[in-house]
């Protein structure tokens, strides 16, 4: 097992990962910038090594310093979270090149899937459903990429290949809009991803937004432990996920799932992984893989009883997978609600001090966070908070539990997005349960016109 760990991440997932550390008896080392020397796992740590000012490219992402902190520290091994450094293959590459463990696939595994066009024709060829699409990068050739659009058949919508955190797509209904909106993405893509090639694909309409974990020990080994509906989403980002998806059949989820296996074993793929897909009518439709931790991991832990950060350590410390598929049964329901510092009407960010912070508590209920009173957020990172995630025997109580401990939580002296959560668990389809991925702007956009 490896004994030394660098958190190479800050915030609830930093602490998330400490947490693993300790209780498997490794020890820890946080790393962090100069306005992040209160955060809670930074305090817990063994060692903490300050990576530079508050700027992520100069902190949370600057390779050389936080290979710096593993070698001075004596570390084994390096945890990237997810965001900042989590899916770079060349930060990976240069961890290992350095002697120490890069907790994650390998290098190569993660270039393959970074690029959505080659993650697309690798799936295809492990047999992975995909959407309709170019299949390659459009190049300049106008006549060709209205042709291919044509026979896509619209609405389609380019996607940068190196694209992530829901940016770099755009949807296009008309041959007319076509050529200008390729142009656009790839300005886009050029300028955001440092990386200008463009690919097309048929724009779903009402597609669901459904995943499946998989873990794989680089060994020979991989099991699927069942989806996740991440539909809840605002500007293509996720606001609530849940596991299991509602309305999806045992014989689905095994289906599809060993589909995810087998890809696993073709690509030799190694650690914690996400497959991405669109569900509409019945049929998935790979879109992307995550070759990480995922923010909505804990709801796929509640049902299924598996620590996935504690078995990504495990399989980067050399371990074989300790869990076979009949070993993975779910049990009832989980539903994650994201807790962002941002105003729930205008969804601009709220940073600012918690004066006072209480979580909520009871059975099947798990908070997520570093926050405590007094803890003051800045204005630097990413808006997400906590992630308050509520288990039961069936979805209609994970709600019920869910609404309670909203209620109970107690985050003030900053806006939160507590009230629109709030409002989501009130919500009728909600409650029904598989909705597609733009109900909630829908609904959202109805409430603001009344
Ligand atoms: P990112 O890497 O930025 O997260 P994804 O490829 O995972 O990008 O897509 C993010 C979201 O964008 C999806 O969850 C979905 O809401 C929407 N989306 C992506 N591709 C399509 C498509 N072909 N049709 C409809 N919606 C799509």
């Amino acid at each position: 097992m490896l004994e030394k760990i660098v958190i190479a991440n800050r915030g609830e997932i930093a602490l998330r990962v400490l947490r693993a550390c300790q209780a498997l008896g490794i020890k820890t080392v946080a790393v962090h910038s100069t306005v992040d020397r209160n955060l809670k796992h930074v305090a817990m740590a063994d060692e903490s090594v300050c990576i530079g000012p508050p700027a992520p490219k100069d902190s949370y992402l600057n390779i050389p310093a936080l290979i710096a902190a593993a070698e001075v520290t004596d570390a084994q091994g390096i945890h990237p979270g997810y965001g900042f450094l989590s899916e770079n293959a060349d930060f990976a590459e240069r961890v290992e090149e350095s002697g120490f463990v890069f907790i994650g696939p390998r290098p190569e595994t993660i270039r393959l899937m970074g690029d959505k066009v080659s993650a697309i024709t690798a799936m295809k060829q492990a047999g992975v459903p995909c959407v309709p699409g170019s299949g390659k990068p459009l190049d300049e050739d106008a006549a060709e990429t209205a042709r291919i659009a044509k026979d896509i058949g619209y609405p389609v919508i380019i996607k940068a290949a190196g694209g992530g955190g829901g940016r770099g797509m755009r949807v296009v209904h008309t041959e007319m809009a076509l050529l200008n909106a390729v142009a656009m993405t790839r300005a886009e893509a050029k300028s955001a991803f440092g990386n200008d090639q463009v690919y097309l694909e048929k724009f779903l309409e009402n597609p669901r937004h459904i995943e499946i974990q998989v873990l794989a020990d680089g060994q020979g080994n991989a099991i699927h432990l069942g989806e996740r509906d991440c539909s809840m989403q605002r500007r293509h980002q996720k606001v609530i996920e849940e596991a299991p998806a509602p309305g999806i059949s045992e014989k689905q989820r095994a289906e599809i799932g060993q589909v995810c296996v087998e890809a696993c074993k073709r690509i030799g793929y190694r650690g914690a992984g996400t497959f991405e897909f669109l569900y509409e009518r019945g049929r998935f439709y790979f879109i992307e893989m995550n070759t990480r931790i995922q923010v909505e991991h804990p709801v796929t832990e509640m049902v299924t009883g598996v620590d996935l950060v504690t078995e990504q350590i495990r399989i980067a410390s050399g371990e074989q997978l300790r869990y076979q598929q009949q070993d993975i049964v779910l049990r009832g329901h989980a539903i994650e609600c994201r807790i962002n510092a941002e105003d729930p009407n205008t969804f601009t960010p709220s940073p600012g001090t918690v004066n006072r912070y209480h979580p909520p508590g009871g059975p099947g209920i798990r908070m997520e966070t570093h926050l405590y009173d007094g803890y003051r957020i800045p204005p630097n990172y990413d808006a997400m908070i906590a992630k308050l995630i509520a288990h039961g025997p069936d979805r209609a109580t994970a709600i019920a539990r869910m609404r309670v401990a909203l209620s109970e939580l107690v985050i003030q002296g900053i806006k939160t997005n507590i009230p629109l959560q709030q409002s989501n668990m009130l919500d009728q389809m909600f409650q029904v349960g598989g909705f597609n991925i733009h109900y909630l702007e829908r609904r959202l956009a109805e409430a603001r016109k009344a």
